[in-house]
């Protein structure tokens, strides 16, 4: 196994990674910028390197101090978490030179899915079915015109490097078109260096629906169950539960043969994510691909009892599977409630500062994955996600009272936060039927 893994992210992941490799007797190198020197990542790791200053481009984005805290620590691997590099193949492509095992997949593999217009592409030759809409980018104007007439309106564009639930718009008529298709580009030019978008049709009131792949270096691919990620707010997840309310047992098993075709269709290898859309009449299509581990791993890893983030460990240092698809066990019922430092009350704005008083909750079937303490200061720079309350039960039935439990005796003080936010959600009784889809928040929960 390896001896010692360095750290390529912050928060509550860096927190994650550093705790399975604890398990597993690898020692962790964490990196850190200047504003995270008393950061709980920076404190648990074995050795901690600075990388630069407070701004992500400066530290976390920042290749070549990440490259020689690597080779200076010795570290033979990077875990890239999720964010930051973990879905940049140009980083990828150097830790592979410099002799550095990156936990993810290969820098091509990246490239091909990271592209979400190309993903589209790949999985319309793989025949794996795609939300209706353009073939690759859309080239100008006229061309987004054409389109949008051929699928109909409302219509989404998407910026073809997007991700995070940031460059979408919905247009729902043609009169609008012009301006956001310029609106689209711009945006999607300034926010990641990339102005090419593409188009798909809108799907109305769908359940965002994913499947978690683990793919090891020889070919076996398998499926972990799905997540519903169908709360969000502006295209943001907020709260996730595994297995999915909606999906019967017939679709379930339909859906993960499609997954793992997605993934085999572009030799994929370590942890992924297939992303799907399920409209009302339980149509589903491919979304996209995430090249990485995702925020909401954990549910997966309460039902199928898999560490996920070992399993990325041990699959990237050359491992096998060791179980085939009929071995995973998908057993009870896991929620997990993001928890941000924001102000619900004030758009959601983040709410930065120092954490005056913490209680976390604990006891039967809750897990907290977090990077918070008493008397820590949450800087202003970075994402304002603090932490995952994750509730298991026998049924859903258990895990929600669990949620709410646990929500209940959530105590965080000096900073404003979503609990309550999160507890409103969990005591709504069309959530607690398992009936919502994405429009919920928007509907409800004004
Ligand atoms: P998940 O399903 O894992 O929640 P998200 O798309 O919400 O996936 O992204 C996870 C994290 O990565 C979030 O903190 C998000 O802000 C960040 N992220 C994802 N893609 C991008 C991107 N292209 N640019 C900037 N940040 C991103
Ligand atoms: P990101 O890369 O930011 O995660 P996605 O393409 O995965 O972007 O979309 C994020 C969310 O936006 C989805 O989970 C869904 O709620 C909504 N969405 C995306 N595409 C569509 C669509 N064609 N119709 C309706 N909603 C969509
Ligand atoms: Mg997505």
């Amino acid at each position: 196994m390896f001896n010692k893994i360095l750290i390529a992210n912050r928060g509550e992941i860096a927190v994650r990674i550093i705790r399975a490799c604890m398990e597993m007797g690898i020692k962790t190198v964490a990196i850190y910028s200047e504003a995270d020197k008393d950061s709980l990542h920076t404190q648990m790791a074995d050795e901690a390197i600075c990388v630069g200053p407070a701004p992500s481009k400066d530290s976390y984005l920042n290749i070549k101090n990440i490259i020689s805290a690597t080779v200076l620590s010795g570290a033979e691997a990077v875990h890239p978490g999720f964010g930051f590099l973990s879905e940049n193949s140009k980083f990828a492509q150097i830790c592979k030179e410099c002799n550095i095992v990156f936990i993810g997949p290969d820098s091509e593999i990246i490239d091909s899915m990271g592209n979400k217009s190309n993903a589209r592409s790949i999985m319309i030759d793989a025949k794996v079915p795609v939300v209706p809409g353009s073939d690759g980018i859309i080239k100008d104007y006229k061309d987004a015109v054409d389109m949008a007439q051929k699928i109909g309106y409302p219509i989404m564009l998407k910026a073809s490097a997007g991700g995070g639930g940031r460059g979408i718009r919905i247009i729902r008529h043609e009169k609008d078109l012009l301006k956001e298709f310029n609106a689209a580009k711009a945006e999607s030019r300034v926010s990641f260096g990339d102005d090419s978008i593409y188009m798909e049709k809108y799907i109305e009131e769908p359940h965002h629906i994913e499947f978690q792949i683990l793919a090891d270096n020889y070919g076996n691919v398998i499926h972990i169950g799905e997540r519903d990620c169908s709360l969000q707010r502006r295209n943001q997840k907020i709260l996730e539960e595994s297995p999915s309310p909606f999906l019967t047992d017939e679709l379930r098993k339909s859906m993960g043969e499609v997954a793992i075709k997605a993934a085999k269709a572009v030799n994929y290898k370590n942890a992924g994510t297939i992303e799907f859309l399920v409209d009302k009449n339980k149509n589903f299509y491919f979304m996209e691909m995430n090249t990485r581990v995702q925020v909401e791993h954990p549910i997966s890893e309460m039902v199928s009892n898999i560490d996920i983030i070992k399993e990325q460990i041990k699959i990237a240092f050359g491992h096998k599977l060791n179980y085939k698809q009929e071995d995973v066990n998908i057993k009870g019922h896991a929620i997990e409630c993001r928890i941000n430092a924001e102000d619900p009350h004030k758009k959601f704005t983040p709410s930065p500062g120092k954490i005056e008083n913490l209680h976390v909750p604990g006891g039967m079937g809750i897990r907290f994955d977090g990077n918070v303490y008493s008397g820590y200061e949450i800087p202003h720079y970075y994402d304002s996600m603090i932490g995952k309350l994750i509730a298991y039960g026998n049924n859903r039935e258990e895990a929600i009272s669990r949620m709410k439990r646990a929500l209940t005796e959530f105590i965080i003080e000096g900073v404003k936060t979503n609990i309550d936010f999160q507890l409103d959600i969990v005591n709504d009784k069309n959530f607690i039927k398992g009936i919502y889809d994405t429009s919920f928040i928007e509907k409800y929960k004004k």
